[in-house]
């Protein structure tokens, strides 16, 4: 079921994402060569802790998973796609890192996640990042009242066709409220004019996730979490939680 937020409730959630975009620029400022991602989870820690913050990461446990997620952060480096575990690796040069982050405020979820490179990037890689950025704000962009949610899902889809990445089947974006997935889902492609329509109140998390190498199919690691690129190519994911608005979408988890 789809729920929409009051007015009281959007500025509660506003409240979260707010906790959210700080921790992931406190985490891609301490990000850099020879940085645990372990140490970049203690970062949000941090945040969490410093902004009296619940994690919605820490113990979640969706269908798919064998156990319960460890970290605060999910920490995905170059051929994983997303739902990396935070573990003892240390960034190296060239490497290609996705933060997704979630925290609770007052009962209600934000969630988002930034790519970028550390070190001396690869040109390819910035391509990558910056195409899935603009997929994710041509998606915002469709998120407007009177329009459907197939509108946000073809133009997140659009751009990462276009330039011939592949978009993993079965993980997109979803609902955003008192629970940190809910109805509806927000797949990563879609047809125009089709799907549920967008009314003030609904809050989606957008975020387009895509893959270098262009092939649709991903594997699942043994830790029945991270998911890696089939080819070993790379990939990037980028979101944002927002609500549909009478004035047009706003970003929730913006810094
Ligand atoms: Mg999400």
């Amino acid at each position: 079921m789809v729920e929409l937020k009051t007015d009281a409730e959007l500025a509660v959630m506003r409240s979260a994402g707010r906790v959210v975009g700080a921790a992931l620029a406190a985490v891609r400022k301490e990000a850099a060569i020879g940085v645990s991602l372990l140490e970049l989870n203690e970062v949000a820690v941090g945040v969490l802790a410093d902004n009296g913050a619940g994690s919605s990461f820490r113990g979640y446990r969706p269908h798919f998973a064998p156990t319960p997620f460890p970290g605060v952060i999910c920490a995905s480096v170059n051929d994983v796609i997303v739902h990396g575990i935070p573990s003892a690796y240390r960034l190296r040069d060239g490497d290609l890192v996705s933060i997704d982050f979630g925290a609770s405020v007052g009962g209600f979820h934000g969630d988002a996640a930034i790519s970028f490179t550390v070190g001396t990037p690869r040109p390819a890689d910035l391509t990558l990042i910056a195409d899935t950025q603009a997929a994710l704000d041509a998606g915002i962009a469709a998120a407007v009242v009177g329009g459907r949610l197939g509108d946000v899902s073809a133009a997140v889809g659009r751009i990462g066709r276009a330039a011939g990445y592949g978009i993993p089947p079965n993980f997109g974006g979803h609902g955003v409220g008192r629970a940190m997935h809910e109805d509806p889902s927000v797949p990563n492609e879609g047809v125009p004019g089709r799907g549920l329509k967008l009314r003030p109140g609904l809050v989606i998390a957008i975020e387009p996730m895509f893959i270098a190498g262009g092939r649709d199919p991903f594997v699942t690691d043994p830790d029945g979490w991270s998911l890696r690129t089939s080819d070993a190519s790379r990939a990037a994911h980028i979101e944002h939680t927002i609500a549909v608005t009478e004035s047009g979408p706003v970003i929730l988890t913006a810094p």
